[in-house]
């Protein structure tokens, strides 16, 4: 579950690394859904854990 986790930080790392204009900064930590602002709950599964993602 880590492992799968792991993954998709680093591809958003490789995105953000792609110079893209629409960057990513908030992520869900129970599900990994990915936001462009902060979220106070999860649009996706409704959980509180959203964070930013550290570099
Ligand atoms: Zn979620």
């Amino acid at each position: 579950m880590f492992e799968r986790l792991g993954e998709k930080v680093e591809r958003l790392k490789q995105e953000a690394e792609a110079g893209r204009a629409d960057r990513i900064d908030y992520r869900c930590r129970a599900c990994g859904e990915r936001f462009h602002r902060e979220q106070e709950t999860c649009p996706d599964c409704g959980s509180a854990e959203v964070g930013r993602i550290e570099e």
